[in-house]
C-alpha cells in the first residue's frame, strides 16, 4: 500500500509527538485494524503520563514564543500546510477511507475539507477584528481586542478523522494558540500522518517545537487533558456521553470547552417538496459513511399525502445500493468501523422492532467474499414513531426511521422532539413553508437547510449543535473567537482622570 510509506506510517509507530519530534513512551501500543478487510494496518505506540508530561511543558514553551509571531506570519504556515495537503491529498484521502471506512470519494471530500479551512484560516489571520467603541468620558478611547489562549486540546472522533483536527488547529494556530491533539484510539494513523505533513512545513519555518503536538491514546488520556489546568479549552467531538464527562471536568475547574456532540438529525418532506431531489438528499444522508455521521438524516418526516410515493422511491433506491469495498468507487456503502458498531446496529433493529417498528428494508450482516471483517452490514428502513426510545437514541449506523405528518407544525415539533440538535433539513417548494421552518418558531437545531439535506457542511458557516450536540461551534464564520481571550482596553490621553458614571472621589 504505497499510500502508507508515502504518509511515513511505519508498521510500528510512535504516538507521541512535539511537532517535529518523535518522543519514547512506555504506553500500550494500539494495533490499527481496517474495517474494509479486517487487516491489522500497524500499530502505534500510545502516551504515557511522563510522555503527557513532557508534551505540556513544551507546549507551554511553544506558546510563549508563538504567541508574538505576527497573525500573518501564522497564516502563512497554515497556506503552506493547505500546499502540503494538496500535494498529499489522495494518498491522506485513501488512508482515511481504509482506515475509517468511509468511501475514498468520502475520504478525499474529507482532505478537501481540510484545505478549505486552511485556506479560510489564512483570511482569517488578516481579519481577528476587535471592536472600538466610544468612551463616555472627554479624551479616553476604548476599543476590544482578541489575544491568543494558550494550549488548545482537541479530542476527536473516529468518523472524521483527519477533518476535525484541522478545523480546530488551523484556526487556533492563527490565533495564537499552540494545540495539543488526542485523535480517536480507532484511528491514530491517520492522525500519524497528519503529523508528518505538518512537520514538513514547521521544521522548513522553524516554528517552534510544541505547536502542533500529537497524543494518541485512549479515553483516559482523553480525561487527563479535561482535567489540566494548563489546558485553557477542550475541543471535544465525539459521543454526548463523552461530552457530558468532558464538560463536567472542564468546568469543574473553570476552564472553557468546546463540544461538538451527538446528531438525531430529520429532514421534513412536504407535499410540495420535488421527491426526485428529496430522494438524493435522503438517500445519501442516510448511507452516506455508512450512517457515521454526525449529520446523518436518522429520520424522514413525510407529508401524509406523498407518504407511500416517497417511501416506495426510497425502497427502490436502497435496493440499488451495492455495499462493499469502499476505495471502489463502485459501491455506495462503505463498512462500519468495527465489529463493537455492527452489535450496536443489531441491538438497534431488535429494540425498534420490539417497539412495533416495521421494518419496510430489512437489515443485517452481510457475509462472504469481500465482507470477511465482519463489519458489513445492510442499510435498513423501518416505519416507526418519534416517541420510541430507539429513536430518540443516536445509533451510528445506517438506520433510517420513516414518519408521517399532517400539518408543518407537527412535523416540526417531531422533529426538535429529541434530545439532539445538530442538522435538519425540509425539502419544499413552498416560501411560506420554507420560511416558517426557518423562523424563530421552526427547527432548534443549528444547522437548519432548504431544499439539501442534513449530511455534509461547508466550512464557511459556523458548524454545531444544540441541547445533547452541545452548544459548540466550529470552522467558518466568527468560530475563530472561542480560541481567542477577549480584552477591552480603555486609554485616557488627557491629564484628568474622570471616574465613570460622573463618580466623583476627589482627594
Ligand atoms: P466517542 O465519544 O466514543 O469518542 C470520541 C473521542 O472521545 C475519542 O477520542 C475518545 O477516546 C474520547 N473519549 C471518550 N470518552 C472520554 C472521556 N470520558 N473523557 C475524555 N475523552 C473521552 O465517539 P466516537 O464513537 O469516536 O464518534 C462518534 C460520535 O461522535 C457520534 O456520537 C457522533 O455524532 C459524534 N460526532 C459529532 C460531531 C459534531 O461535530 N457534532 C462530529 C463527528 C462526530
Amino acid at each position: 500500500m504505497q499510500f502508507l510509506s508515502q504518509l511515513q506510517v511505519q508498521q510500528k509507530n510512535k504516538g507521541v509527538s512535539t511537532g517535529t519530534k518523535w518522543l519514547s513512551s512506555k504506553g500500550a501500543a494500539i494495533d490499527s485494524y481496517s474495517p474494509v478487510d479486517g487487516q491489522l494496518i500497524a500499530s502505534v505506540k500510545s502516551a504515557d503520563k511522563e510522555s503527557y508530561e513532557a508534551v505540556v511543558q513544551q507546549a507551554q514553551t511553544a506558546f510563549a514564543e508563538w504567541r508574538t509571531w505576527p497573525a500573518p506570519k501564522r497564516g502563512d504556515i497554515v497556506r503552506q500546510i493547505g500546499e502540503e495537503l494538496r500535494l498529499q491529498k489522495h494518498a491522506l484521502g485513501q488512508l482515511v477511507s481504509y482506515e475509517m471506512g468511509k468511501s475514498l470519494q468520502e475520504g478525499l471530500g474529507e482532505v478537501q475539507e481540510m484545505i478549505d479551512i486552511c485556506d479560510f484560516a489564512v483570511g482569517l489571520s488578516r481579519q481577528l477584528h476587535g471592536l472600538t467603541m466610544h468612551s463616555e468620558r472627554p479624551g479616553h478611547r476604548m476599543y476590544e481586542q482578541y489575544h491568543p489562549l494558550g494550549i488548545v486540546g482537541i479530542i476527536s472522533a473516529f468518523n472524521f478523522p483527519v477533518a476535525v483536527w484541522s478545523w480546530n488547529t488551523t484556526l487556533a494556530w492563527v490565533c495564537g494558540d499552540v494545540c495539543i491533539w488526542k485523535p480517536s484510539e480507532k484511528t491514530p494513523l491517520c492522525a500519524i500522518a497528519c503529523q508528518n505533513i505538518t512537520a514538513k512545513v514547521f521544521k522548513k519555518n522553524n516554528v517552534p517545537e510544541g505547536v502542533n503536538n500529537l497524543i494518541v491514546g485512549d479515553r483516559i488520556v482523553g480525561e487527563w487533558m479535561s482535567n489540566d489546568t494548563r489546558i485553557a479549552l477542550v475541543s471535544a467531538t465525539g459521543s454526548t456521553r463523552m461530552g457530558k464527562a468532558v464538560s463536567a471536568a472542564v468546568a469543574g475547574r473553570l476552564g472553557r470547552s468546546l463540544l461538538e456532540l451527538g446528531g438525531n438529525n430529520a429532514i421534513i418532506i412536504s407535499k410540495d417538496a420535488d421527491l426526485d431531489m428529496a430522494l438524493i438528499g435522503a438517500a445519501f444522508g442516510a448511507v452516506g459513511t455508512a450512517g457515521q455521521r454526525c449529520t446523518s438524516t436518522r429520520r424522514l418526516i413525510i407529508h401524509e399525502k406523498v407518504y407511500n410515493k416517497f417511501k416506495d422511491k426510497l425502497v427502490h433506491a436502497y435496493g440499488q445500493l451495492k455495499i462493499g469495498d469502499p476505495l471502489n468507487e463502485k459501491n455506495h456503502v462503505g463498512p462500519l468501523i468495527d465489529t463493537m458498531a455492527v452489535e450496536m446496529y443489531k441491538d438497534a433493529i431488535e429494540k425498534c422492532k420490539a417497539e412495533g417498528g416495521n421494518f419496510v428494508v430489512e437489515g443485517g450482516v452481510l457475509k462472504g467474499k469481500g465482507y470477511e471483517s465482519g463489519c458489513y452490514v445492510k442499510p435498513c428502513i423501518a416505519e416507526a414513531k418519534n416517541s420510541y426510545a430507539i429513536v430518540q437514541h443516536e445509533t451510528f449506523a445506517p438506520i433510517l426511521y420513516l414518519m408521517k405528518y399532517k400539518t408543518l407544525e407537527e412535523a416540526i415539533a417531531m422533529q426538535n422532539g429529541v434530545p439532539q440538535g445538530l442538522s435538519s433539513a425540509i425539502m419544499t417548494n413552498n416560501l411560506r413553508e420554507a420560511e416558517q421552518y426557518l423562523s424563530a418558531a421552526g427547527s432548534d437545531c443549528g444547522i437548519a437547510n432548504v431544499n439539501i439535506g442534513t449530511s455534509g457542511a461547508e466550512i464557511g458557516g459556523a458548524f454545531g449543535g444544540e441541547k445533547e450536540t452541545g452548544g459548540g461551534r466550529e470552522s467558518g464564520s466568527d468560530a475563530w473567537k472561542v480560541y481567542m481571550r477577549r480584552q477591552t482596553n480603555t486609554i485616557n490621553y488627557t491629564d484628568k482622570l474622570p471616574l465613570a458614571q460622573g463618580i466623583k472621589f476627589d482627594l
